[in-house]
Parts: structure tokens; C-alpha cells; sequence
């Protein structure tokens, strides 16, 4: 998980201050040293935490902490308050064009992750009722066009090819295509190189000023921290990008690259990439990941999740159900593929306020869901509905049937049957405050 021992780290100096009751200036002065080593060892940029740690300082030995009656809080408030600064203090939007196809180019070194999230961005435009198209530019490796097919087929999205040409000519005929057949954002996916180069540069100026794109996206491996950086730098002033996207934010447990990129740049992360699905991307939200960072969660996200992956739909047939006490085992399995679809477990769950650092180090077991609905799917459509038939010789079969135990078949029913019970409770509920209204 992202910036897990910068959060420990920042929460044992707190720590110590909430020990404390008043505080003095020489105990700011120690938290802030040990502020100023988190943030290094997270691998953001020496003059970045420099400049953090002054501002952090120069507020906190000021007089709102000072005289306040919960000092540390204060501090706390404070370093969140510099964390949403440092990161841009909002979520910056993709500008759109006023006289659509609004145009987006991605760029980057190899690896960094566009291909997919050239993809992944086209699958998050969809859900907004936008019609992507993907545009195929990375001419050199034909596996990559390949793999944009794949990836855009994935996701459902058309992708513009025309093999191995010159880029630019591909990008104009790209835009005309998108305007020929409706296409309200053209993704151009460029090519990479493993280390920035003159040629590629030239190839990416010729392509920005062939097509002017509103947004140029440079994409960049969290994981390679200020590398990271760096390498956004050089991108940046060679070709004046509009936006960083953040990949493998999953895999970065130091999380230096999104608390530098601002500062170094001047340019904002508006998406990052939290995994290897085509739906694990996530507009960036400072004051979210600031909040994150000193381990008070991130609901707002959370609920944005369970937002898209709900289809309203379903819930309200759910609700449905549940009220006429029909929910059986076909809708469990239903409910657990939408769950699912949001993330892991762990990440779903550290997302809740105070349960990140409890869970951390907690081998938390994706496979507890894929082995239900490997007993689900090994039961008769008979049997999904009307869970009480299940006899012992049934038990033996579904447990076979699923590579699982009698005892983990018996451990479902059980569950279930303890669901169904809570389900028929608000049921009741749900009719009595029906009903109560109705009087009103
Ligand atoms: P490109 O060369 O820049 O087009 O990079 P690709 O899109 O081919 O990605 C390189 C590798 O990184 C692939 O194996 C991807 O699956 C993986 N990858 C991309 N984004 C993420 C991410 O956000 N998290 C993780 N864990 N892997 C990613």
C-alpha cells in the first residue's frame, strides 16, 4: 500500500506530541526533525521537504498551536493542511474542448503504464456517457499497437491503427476519423523510450503541434519515486505538459513521486493508477490522499467505489428482494461479483477511518469470496434458491464439487442463513418506517 511507512512514521511523532500536553518549541522541533526524515525516506525531493518542514514549523510554533488546549492536534492539522497544499489542494480536472474531440496525448518513458491507462482512462470516460477513442501512435513495437487492441477491446473502446506510419500523420487522421464517426475525446497513445531521448522529444513536439491537444498526460511509475520526478521534469520542460498521471501508486509503499510532482513541476497528478485491472484508476484528490496519509482514511472514495460499481438497477431489485424476504444464494453470488468489482479486500477496507494501520500488516484473504462462489457455483439451481434442501449427501457433493470441506459448506448455510434473518429484521423495518411516513 501506498505511503505505508511514511503514515507510521508521521503517527509515532504525533504520538509523542499528544503525550505531551503543552507543548515547547524545542518539542516541535524534534517532531519536525522527525517529520523531515519521514519525508526523505519516503524519497520526496530534499528542497521539497525543506520548504514543507519551514512553512510546517513557522505555523506550529505559532500562536494556534501554542495557546491552543489540544496542541498536537493542531500540529496534525497543520502538516494535513501543508499535505493538501504540496499535492494542489483540490482535484484539477481534464479540460475539455469547447468544439469536441476534446484531445488528450499520452505520454512517457516504457513501462511507465500508458498503454493501460490509455485504456483504463477510456473505460472511465465511458461510464461517463463519452465516446473515446483510442489512437494507436507507439508505431515502433508492433506488439504495443497489438496491445492497445487487446486492452481497448477489454474495455470496449475502438481503436484507431494504421500500423507502422509516420505518428502524426496517424494522429491527424485519428481526429478525422473521431470527428466522421462521433468520437468525443481521441486518447493518442505515443511511444516511449527506456531513457527520454532527443528523437522521441521531436516525435512528441511534431505530434503536439500537428494536433494541439488539450491535455498533454505525461504518464509516470510512482515506483521509481524521484526518478519519477525527474524524469516529469525533463518531459515537462521539453514539451510543456498539462497533467501527470501516477502509475503503480499500489506498489509504491514510500509514496515521494505524488507529494514531489507538484513542487517540481509546477503541474498537476490528475489520475492515478492504484492497479494492474483496467478499472484501478482514480482521479486524484489531495486532501483525499492527505487524509490517507496520516491514516484518517478516505470514505469520499470509498463511496464513489460503490457508486460505479453499483448498478442502480440491481440495488434496487436488491431492495426489493430483501423486502419480500426473496434474497437467495443467485443474488449473494450476485452482490459478491459487484463487490468485487471495486478492489481487494484490503484496499476497500483501509479506506475506512482508523482501520489502515490496524490491517496493514494483516494477510487479508481475497480467496474466502472466490471459495463462496466456488460452493455457490457447485450448487443446483434448486438448491441456490431454496438453501434448505441442502441434505448431508448434498453438503458432500457441493464440497467436492468446489474442492472445499463439508465443514466450509455448513459455515455458508450458516452465514446465509444468519443474512437471511437480518434481511427479514429491516425488512420489517423498512415497512414500518414506510408506514410511519405514510401517516405523517
Ligand atoms: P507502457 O510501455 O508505458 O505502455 O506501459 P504498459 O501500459 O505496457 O505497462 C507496463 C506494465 O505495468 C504492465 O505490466 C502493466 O500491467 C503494469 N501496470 C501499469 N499500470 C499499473 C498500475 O497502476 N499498477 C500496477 N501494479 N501495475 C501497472
Amino acid at each position: 500500500m501506498a505511503f505505508e511507512s511514511l503514515s507510521d512514521k508521521l503517527s509515532a511523532a504525533f504520538k509523542k506530541l499528544r503525550s505531551k500536553g503543552k507543548l515547547t518549541e524545542q518539542d516541535i522541533k524534534e517532531a519536525m526533525r522527525e517529520v523531515k526524515m519521514a519525508l526523505l525516506e519516503a524519497d520526496v525531493s530534499y528542497k521539497v521537504v525543506r520548504d514543507f518542514v519551514k512553512s510546517v514549523s513557522e505555523r506550529a510554533v505559532g500562536a494556534e498551536v501554542m495557546e491552543s488546549l489540544t496542541p498536537a492536534q493542531q500540529v496534525v492539522k497543520i502538516v494535513n493542511d501543508e499535505l493538501c497544499r504540496l499535492m494542489g489542494n483540490e482535484n484539477q480536472r481534464i479540460r475539455f474542448a469547447s468544439n469536441p474531440p476534446t484531445i488528450m496525448m499520452m505520454c512517457g518513458l516504457q513501462g511507465a503504464g500508458k498503454t493501460t491507462h490509455a485504456a483504463k482512462l477510456a473505460k472511465y470516460f465511458m461510464k461517463q456517457n463519452h465516446r473515446p477513442l483510442l489512437v494507436a501512435c507507439d508505431v515502433y513495437r508492433p506488439a504495443a499497437i497489438d496491445q492497445l487492441k487487446v486492452v481497448g477491446s477489454q474495455v470496449g473502446a475502438p481503436v484507431f491503427e494504421m500500423g507502422q506510419g509516420d505518428p502524426v500523420k496517424i494522429a491527424q487522421a485519428a481526429i478525422r476519423h473521431a470527428k466522421d464517426y462521433g468520437n468525443d475525446i481521441v486518447i493518442i497513445d505515443t511511444a516511449g523510450r527506456l531513457h527520454i531521448d532527443e528523437t522521441l522529444m521531436d516525435e512528441l513536439k511534431r505530434i503536439k503541434a500537428a494536433v494541439s491537444p488539450q491535455e498533454i498526460m505525461l504518464v509516470v511509475d510512482a515506483m521509481t519515486g524521484q526518478d519519477a520526478v525527474n524524469v516529469a521534469e525533463s518531459f515537462h520542460n521539453a514539451l510543456d505538459i498539462d497533467s501527470v498521471l501516477l502509475t503503480k501508486l499500489d506498489g509504491d509503499t514510500r509514496g515521494g513521486a505524488a507529494l514531489s510532482v507538484l513542487a517540481v513541476t509546477g503541474k498537476p497528478i490528475k489520475f492515478v493508477g492504484m492497479g494492474e485491472k483496467l478499472d484501478e484508476i482514480e482521479p486524484f484528490h489531495p486532501e483525499r490522499m492527505a487524509s490517507r496519509i496520516l491514516g484518517m482514511g478516505d470514505v469520499l472514495t470509498l463511496i464513489e467505489k460503490a457508486q460505479t460499481a453499483l448498478d442502480d438497477k440491481k440495488a434496487d431489485e436488491m431492495l426489493q428482494k430483501m423486502k419480500q424476504n426473496s434474497f437467495d444464494m443467485n443474488d449473494l453470488l450476485d452482490q459478491m461479483h459487484q463487490i468485487r468489482n471495486m478492489g481487494s479486500m484490503k484496499q476497500l477496507l483501509s479506506m475506512i477511518p482508523g482501520v489502515g494501520a490496524k490491517i496493514k500488516d494483516m494477510d487479508i484473504d481475497d480467496r474466502q469470496l472466490v471459495y463462496i462462489e466456488a460452493m455457490i457455483t457447485s450448487m443446483t439451481k434448486e438448491e441456490r434458491e431454496k438453501p434448505s434442501i441442502i441434505n448431508p449427501s448434498r453438503k458432500r457433493r457441493i464440497a467436492a464439487g468446489s474442492g472445499r470441506k463439508v465443514e466450509d459448506v455448513n459455515r455458508l448455510l450458516k452465514q446465509f442463513e444468519q443474512m437471511q434473518k437480518m434481511m427479514k429484521m429491516m425488512s420489517g423495518n423498512m415497512k414500518g418506517k414506510k408506514g410511519r411516513r405514510m401517516r405523517m
